[in-house]
């Protein structure tokens, strides 16, 4: 018989009254409980699109809705499974058609639309890695990506694609690009040589009999950032749905009958495996809101659809904070059973108002691009320790390590460290192995994170352990920034750092020095904002631009982001022992 690590509140599931329960439920599990529960492909096989929509249609649950569509123009649509199964199968015969071959990267840029999720899966029955793209990026962001990781095919908007137009003659490995004009809200004609989705699905083969691919197939492709260089393309395997699957029970306490919310974008980690995976691999209904954030708006959608579940940010959370809890109390919200929230610290206060708000707490939890699923999290079965991510889950082991990679007394910082081989672990950064290898020590997996864990086993958030910024959950590079503001011909040099802010978390302020012969005027430094705005996204552009004489370097030349931090912070400078010569 299956057991089950007894960590939900409901359902036909022991409930772990206490932590030294829980902590022997760990000890006893084991992966294999879980993998039995997947329906897994002949010969071993494992594909994410069965597993999150076929297996549901072969269990005679082909008429319950998987996708509960809101357009931002209002429009409605419901998928159900049997819909979906279908559109998938047409959309990875259309890439047949087209001659892609297994493992050749297909690219989304496009807003929440049904279409997305069919060019998603459809992509993985092929057996082809997926790369969803963040909509509001600008053009170079988008060039990188596709760039770098050879993608052959682009799925995208007639808007958005004009957004890029002129980078996509650029990328040689680009063989298709196909435009989902929805609703036929572009009267524009198909830009020369571009395919239309409509066109390619009427013709394509709703029976196509999906790939076997195996566990270690690659699936999924999602971008990250680190200090130095572009964001790399950090790849998935399909043996990553095992921890998303279970962690969508887990950690987000799903069951058939809820309604789940999540509100990421597809274009990030969280919006693939908790706004894709997890809840469709656990059979539930999903809604999917395209328009963006309006407090008012998103209370409207979790009591028109009645959301049981909501997965969110702290940087929204803080949004609707602002509005008010008399908002939230105006809308029928009693469907609400559960809301977490991932991608920042969750701040004690923002936990509190849940109650205040919604009658329950905020559930944090902690992972990454690179883990693949929630790693740590505050369960629904325990009490929630406001302003912690939670305790790790079963079957995965967590550490706070010094610089040798020895774990340090508990209640001390280190580094925050993963034990390699957990199911989701993404496999390499793409073209990149020796950088996949520079972030491990031994067996443990360096996370990037600076945290301490507490006597009761509870992980604490200190900060980043390099210069990668977080705003709004998103993670920016300060390369990428700083490539961008010195092609403008003004620019000498551009030093990036976070600054902190009260909603966003931190925001990028840019430090600029000028080259001979410009003034570092009020109307420069719009220039270079609209400049960095119009090239990246609104929201990885700088918010504030200083201009400076010159930048702190190391001798061998880096600029010194520390630097240039504690210097806005007002905090000591450190040692300084490294700095150029003026
Ligand atoms: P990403 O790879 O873009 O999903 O960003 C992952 C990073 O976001 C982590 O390495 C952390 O720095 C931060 N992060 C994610 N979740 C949390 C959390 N619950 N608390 C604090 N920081 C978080």
């Amino acid at each position: 018989m299956t057991t089950h690590y007894p960590i939900r509140k409901s359902g036909p599931f022991r409930v772990a009254p206490n932590l030294a329960d829980h902590d022997k439920a760990r000890a006893a599990f084991q992966w294999a409980d879980i993998e039995r529960e997947l329906d897994w492909l002949p010969n071993g096989g494992l594909n994410i699109a069965h597993e999150a929509i076929d297996r549901h249609v072969l269990r005679g649950n082909g008429q319950k809705v998987a996708m509960r569509w809101e357009g931002k123009n209002g429009e409605r649509e419901d998928v159900t499974f049997e819909q979906f199964r279908r559109e998938t199968n047409k959309f990875a015969d259309v890439l047949r058609s087209l001659g892609v071959a297994k493992g050749e990267r297909v690219f989304t840029f496009m807003e929440r639309l049904p279409e997305i999720y069919h060019a998603v899966f459809g992509t993985l029955k092929a057996g082809c890695i997926a790369g969803p793209l963040f909509s509001a990026f600008g053009p170079d962001p988008v060039r990188d990506r596709l760039d770098y990781s050879g993608a052959t095919v682009l799925v995208t908007q007639p808007e958005l694609r004009k957004k890029v137009e002129h980078i996509l003659p650029a990328l040689p490995n680009l063989k298709h690009v196909i435009v989902v004009n929805k609703n036929g809200r572009s009267k524009e004609p198909l830009a020369k040589g571009d395919l239309d989705y409509d066109a390619l699905m009427a013709k394509a083969n709703q029976s196509f009999v999906p790939l076997t691919t195996s566990r270690d197939d690659y699936s999924i492709m999602h971008f990250t950032s680190g200090t130095t260089g572009k964001p790399k393309g950090a790849a998935h395997r399909h043996n990553s749905v095992i921890q998303q699957y279970a962690t969508g029970k887990w950690c987000l306490d799903l069951h058939p009958d809820d309604i789940y919310w999540c509100t990421a974008d597809p274009g990030w980690v969280t919006g693939t495996s908790y706004g894709m995976i997890a809840p469709w691999t656990n059979g539930v209904t999903q809604v999917i809101y395209e328009g963006g954030f309006s407090a008012r708006k998103w209370y409207e959608i979790i009591q028109r659809y009645k959301v049981t579940v909501w997965y969110t940010a702290p940087t929204a959370i803080r949004m609707l904070m602002k509005s008010g809890a008399a908002l939230p109390k105006s809308h029928d919200l009693s469907s609400l059973r559960f809301i977490a929230s991932v991608g920042e610290p969750l701040n004690p206060e923002a936990v509190m108002w849940g109650l205040e708000a919604f009658g329950m707490g905020i559930h944090d939890n902690w992972w990454q691009t690179e883990t693949g699923a929630i790693m740590i999290a505050n369960y629904a079965s325990m009490d929630i320790r406001p302003g912690s991510m939670g305790r790790p889950i079963p079957g995965v082991e967590v550490g706070i390590i010094d610089g040798k990679g020895n774990e340090v007394p508990t209640g001390e910082e280190g580094d925050l460290a993963v034990k390699a081989g957990w199911p989701s672990m993404f496999r390499t950064y793409w073209n990149d192995e020796e950088r996949y290898r520079s972030r491990f020590l031994g067996d443990w997996y360096i996370t990037g994170d600076r945290a301490r864990k507490d006597k009761d086993g509870y992980f604490w958030f200190i900060g980043r352990a390099d210069d990668v910024i977080n705003s709004s959950g998103h993670l920016i590079g300060p390369f990428e920034v700083e490539s961008v503001l010195i092609e403008h011909p003004a620019v000498a040099e551009a030093g990036v750092i976070g600054k902190p802010d009260p909603i966003a978390m931190e925001v990028v302020k840019a430090f600029v020095s000028l080259k001979d012969g410009h003034e570092p005027t009020e109307q420069l430094r719009h220039e270079l904002m609209r400049f960095a705005r119009s090239k990246l996204a609104a929201a990885t552009a700088p918010r504030e631009i200083e201009f400076v004489k010159s930048l702190p370097k190391t001798r061998s030349g880096k600029i010194m982001r520390r630097l240039l931090k504690a210097r806005e912070l007002g905090l000591p400078e450190g040692d300084t022992s490294t700095l150029e010569d003026d």
